[in-house]
């Protein structure tokens, strides 16, 4: 009997407003423990919420490019629990009236477009921070009332590597519309997975778990793979799956059950009666959606037609956004998008990596890529040499002509300093010379090569190999 996994997610996002969902104090990362909170964030008596607008804004942005419903009337719940978290008792999100849902991505999956079906987009608060010290917690309230928005599939994933690709392809999205930060490292985004197994091929679905602490979308996929492995074995020894929510331990590569107190199971929900249900205006929602930007999906299918890319390479690029962009404006000055494709995915990628940041943290022009290029391409520079000029203009935040100044790079191809050189060469390298001229062709780019070392690199490859070899068989006649 064959089991397949029945996945689905639950993204937590932290939307990037400067102010807090309802009152006015300000959302810092790292600041001083319990230096942003007010009455309001506290819930202390008296105080009344009043919603955060471009919370909403954000909020609908995001639901219109997942294209979801966006709901007649949007309402507030109490979600009614106690942790010491949550200074209020009772968290305020969305429940029966969520503000939008019925949507969907899509991901690529095996080469093929598949449908996430997005079962709600909604608003809630966040919770303050706890921070556990050996004999005693610590509570940072500065997270509380922070707008979160929580974005839920329909169980339609069905691999842990579906689960990461929807889960870099929503990033993209999100990314794209400048919601949030999208960083997982800073808690901004948070992954919840429910997974159970069922017969292939059945609609019945078996019981899940609920798996959470997972912060990296690799994490996330590792720890998808582990429990399907562990719910196939209790199958497969006749044994039920007992539903819980579980821990994902990151140095053990396991799951753990979560301390039956740490879970909440009746959460009385009621509406939030400081808060009156709204609709939001026609005339808005025209506005957000005339505000969206081309997004990921229309993005690859247009640059892949205007510069006739492969799928992958489209994807590659439109991944990150400053790197597509960077892409257009060098292709708007230089007509060879295969040149510039493979000085982004090479030369520039390896430098971004290198110094871990994206491309326009590295303050490179459009026009000074594309002047190295044209360098390379009429052979005034090697591709060595191109490679790192291309460090030195980002060292230094300066053009390749400078750069080539400054450091005496420019490619030597005239032909009598050339020959001279060859020369040298050939009279230190008696061996090597013998040996190419009995018909071992290996022993020419020995020789290029010492050539190359001779010019400190700035010989033309290329016209060193032509210059060599006419002068080594000249050399044969005349012997
Ligand atoms: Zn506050």
């Amino acid at each position: 009997m064959e089991l397949e996994p029945v996945i689905g997610l639950e993204v937590h996002l932290q939307l990037a407003t400067e102010t807090k969902l309802f009152c006015s104090c300000q959302v810092k990362f790292a600041a001083e423990a319990n230096s942003k909170v007010c009455p309001v964030c506290l819930g202390l008596p008296g105080s009344l919420p009043v919603i955060n607008r471009k919370a909403i804004e954000y909020a609908v942005k995001v639901a219109l490019a997942l294209d979801c419903t966006i709901g007649d009337q949007v309402k507030f719940d109490r979600k009614n629990y106690y942790y010491p978290d949550l200074p209020k008792n009772y968290q305020i999100s969305q429940y029966d009236m969520p503000l939008s849902y019925e949507g969907h991505i899509l991901i690529n999956s095996e080469n093929k477009d598949k449908r996430i079906r997005i079962r709600r987009v909604h608003i809630e608060e966040d919770a303050g921070k706890l921070i556990h010290e050996k004999e005693y917690s610590l509570i940072d309230y500065n997270r509380t009332g922070i707008p979160l928005l929580e974005i839920v599939t329909e169980p339609d994933i069905s691999s842990p590597d579906e689960a990461y690709k929807y889960l870099v392809t929503l990033k993209t999205l999100l990314k794209y519309l400048a919601v949030s930060d999208c960083d997982m490292e800073k808690g901004s985004l948070r992954c919840d997975a429910n997974i159970s197994l069922r017969v292939k091929g059945e609609e019945v679905l078996g019981t899940k778990t609920e798996l959470k602490n997972m912060n990296s979308f690799k994490a996330v996929k590792a720890a998808l793979e582990v429990e399907v492995k562990r719910q196939g074995r209790l199958l497969d020894e006749g044994k039920s799956v007992i539903q819980e929510t579980l821990l994902w331990d990151e140095e053990k590569r396991t799951t753990i059950p979560m301390r039956s107190k740490e879970e909440a199971s009746d959460y009385r929900y009621f509406p939030e009666p400081d808060l009156v249900p709204f609709a939001i205006e026609k005339k808005s929602l025209k506005e957000i959606r005339s505000s969206l930007p081309e997004l990921p999906r229309e993005k690859t299918k247009r640059i892949r037609q205007a510069y006739k890319l492969s799928e992958e390479e489209a994807q590659f690029l439109v991944t990150e956004q400053d790197m597509v962009e960077f892409f257009e404006d060098c292709n708007k000055l230089f007509k060879d998008s295969k040149s510039i494709l493979n000085w982004i995915r090479g030369p520039l990628l390896y430098e971004i990596n290198q110094r871990n940041k994206t491309i326009s943290e590295l303050f490179i022009k459009p026009e000074d890529f594309i002047k190295l290029i044209k360098l390379l391409k009429t052979d005034a520079l090697s591709n060595l040499t191109a490679k790192s000029v291309l460090t030195l203009m980002i060292d230094r935040k300066k053009g390749p002509d400078e750069v080539i100044n400054e450091e005496d790079l420019v490619q030597v191809s005239d032909e009598a300093s050339l020959i001279k050189l060859a020369q040298e060469v050939i009279l230190e390298n008696k061996e090597s010379v013998e040996n190419f001229l009995s018909g071992k062709v290996k022993a020419l780019m020995f020789l290029v090569g010492q050539v190359m070392r001779k010019s400190k690199g700035k010989a033309n490859p290329k016209k060193v190999k032509e210059l060599l070899e006419r002068k080594l068989k000249e050399d044969k006649k005349d012997a």
